[in-house]
């Protein structure tokens, strides 16, 4: 690619809305550019890096066994309502209707769609294992779309179903896919690990998430650091607090992590506000934008999103709406209501009936640095809502597997494997005839990456204050040749033209920055690009032959390269 026949974009400084470096450094490099809250477009610059992951993924896929097929967008309301999700999935599932007055979705997912395939062709057991994946852009109306692709509401996402026989081949599945994944992120090139997660409400037991590590990561991660065992903290907590008596509070509070906004908390109310509340009590006056919280709480115990007016009187069931005493803070938490971040509701605490059935954990607790309360419950029976205080369980308790204690770090979801079993395959009728000529239940599981969401992980893991430091696999090109003078000069030009060429030819993905910029502004550029391996050339070196090579991670400083060895050292 020459850049005088590409398009670049790169820009001086990121959008104030861009909040961690990834997000700042594919805007500013020019990968992305929104159209709305969580939609982007994918430049050429960015999709070049998206069809690298997309081919990484493709390969270990095809590998696997899995066959690729592309499933449509848009999803007629039967099919979910068959599955019983049309009233389950709440607000992140965006509906609309045709002209008809039909109701659609546009899919967040695609067990629904990948069942009825496969239902109506797969008759018998001759036809199993399957394995079915795509690579296609989902949509979920996230409460909170942040942090550029890695929380997007349309984003792309590779996608796999399987269908078995029965559950030991099932898990056969699961097992080869579980393999393909840790193929995949290696050759993505990122530090990632694998980890155990909750299967909810689906039962089975195998449900791994894999990882990215890094600080920015939404997820909490419990691991032993001398054994292989390693949790999402949702999972750790179900594990830890069988072995501990929970501590009782007699209202629950609610409480978000890190710089709290009315959305984030609003996100944890989310599950637990469907049901009847007597009280919603906000923890601390200088809430910044308390009005604004409000309607979103009561617009979310609603299940609605449109928030007009905010009367609590129309809200069935809760009968309180306040501000928290000092005291009460201190008598539920601990501690008094401390930092607050620079937007934000802190400490929202909801009393809820004790009639509501078992509802979701919460994150909570004051707004300080590992001083929050996780699980905290309202079960059926309890008297008082429970409390299973993770700051003395997980870090540094025993690690579950008896190995060591447990310690944590931060990861981004990029991928997850799932044993469904006969959850959809059931619901859907999704059955086979057997070796035995009886009909029999298909075997399913479902496993995801977050192909767009990649791209932000891989960047959270290696940048620098001058830009992007892609891992070669998913870099947008792996090699930039940057001529001083290509206008100026004909050797430059000529020299230059000559080992572009030879480089395609090779099969190197190679960028010709034929712009004949200043040599700073070609530097800046393409080390904020993040293209791994620069070739410089110049007047004075070609007088002998030499051009400048390095490498943007630094682990090659610049030296003189014969013209002639440039093939060997990029290959
Ligand atoms: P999260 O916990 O981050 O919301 P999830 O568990 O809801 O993710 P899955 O349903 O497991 O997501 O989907 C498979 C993969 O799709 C995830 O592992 C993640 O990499 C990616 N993904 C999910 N939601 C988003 C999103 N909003 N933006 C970008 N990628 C996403
Ligand atoms: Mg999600
Ligand atoms: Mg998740
Ligand atoms: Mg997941």
């Amino acid at each position: 690619m020459r850049a005088t026949q590409f398009f670049l974009n790169t820009l001086k400084e990121a959008p104030a809305d861009a909040e961690i470096v990834s997000h700042q450094l594919m805007m500013r490099a020019g990968m992305i550019k929104r159209l709305a809250g969580g939609v982007y477009t994918y430049m050429p610059i960015g999709l070049r890096s998206i069809r690298k992951v997309e081919n990484i993924i493709r390969e270990e896929m095809n590998r696997a066994g899995a066959i690729e097929l592309l499933m449509p967008a848009v999803q007629p309301a039967e099919l979910w309502q068959e599955s019983g999700r049309w009233e389950k999935y709440g607000p992140e599932l965006l509906r609309l209707k045709d002209r008809h007055d039909r109701d659609f979705v546009i899919g967040p997912t695609h067990e629904e769609v990948i069942t009825d395939v496969v239902r109506k062709e797969v008759k018998s057991y001759r036809q199993l294992p399957l394995n079915l994946y795509q690579i296609q852009s989902k949509f979920r109306d996230e409460i909170r779309p942040r942090f550029g692709v890695m929380r997007g509401r349309e984003f792309v996402m590779k996608d796999a179903y399987s269908f078995d026989r029965d559950q030991a081949s099932a898990l056969k599945t699961y097992d080869v896919m579980y393999g393909a994944y840790q193929r995949i992120f290696t050759r993505l090139g990122l530090n990632f690990r694998a980890v155990a997660a909750d299967t909810g409400s689906i039962g089975g037991n195998r449900s791994h998430e894999f990882h990215v590590i890094a600080d920015t990561g939404e997820d909490a991660i419990a691991y032993c650091p001398s054994s292989d065992y390693a949790a999402n903290v949702e999972l750790a907590e179900a594990i830890c607090s069988e072995q501990r008596p929970a501590a009782t509070v007699p209202m629950a509070a609610v409480h978000t992590p890190g710089n709290s906004t009315c959305e984030a908390v609003a996100k944890q109310l989310d599950l637990a506000l469907s049901r009847t509340v007597k009280s919603v009590v906000f923890a601390n006056e200088t809430v910044v934008d308390k009005k604004k919280a409000v309607q979103i709480i009561l617009a979310l115990v609603r299940g609605d999103h449109e928030v007009n007016d905010i009367k609590l009187g129309k809200l069935p069931g809760v009968q309180e709406l306040r501000l928290a005493t000092e005291a009460e803070i201190v008598e539920a938490f601990g501690t008094k209501p401390g930092y607050l971040g620079p937007v934000g509701v802190q400490n929202v605490r909801v009393v809820a009936d004790r009639s509501v059935a078992a509802m979701a954990d919460f994150v909570c607790g004051a707004n300080e640095a590992d001083h929050h309360l996780y699980g905290v419950n309202w079960g059926r029976d309890l008297p008082e809502p429970e409390v299973a205080d993770i700051r003395n369980v997980v870090e540094g308790d025993a690690s579950p597997d008896g190995q060591g204690v447990l310690a944590m770090c931060r990861g981004i979801e990029v991928g997850h494997v799932f044993y469904l079993g006969k959850k959809y395959s059931e619901a859907l009728k999704a059955t086979f005839l057997d070796v035995d000529g009886k009909p029999a239940v298909m075997e399913m599981g479902c496993y995801g990456i977050g192909v767009t969401r990649i791209l932000g992980a891989a960047i959270e893991q290696n940048f620098d204050d001058r830009g992007i430091i892609w891992p070669l696999s998913i870099a947008p090109f792996e090699v930039v040749l940057c001529p001083i003078g290509y206008k100026k000069s004909e050797q430059v030009k000529l020299e230059a033209d000559t080992l572009y060429d030879a480089l395609k030819a090779a099969g190197v993905d190679v960028m010709l920055d034929d712009r004949d910029e200043r040599p700073g502004v070609m530097f800046a550029d393409w080390e904020l690009i993040g293209v791994p391996l620069r070739v410089t050339l110049g007047d004075r070196g070609l007088q002998n032959g030499l051009v400048e090579f390095q490498s943007r991670d630094g682990k090659i400083e610049k030296r003189d390269v014969a013209v002639a060895d440039i093939l060997g050292v990029v290959q």
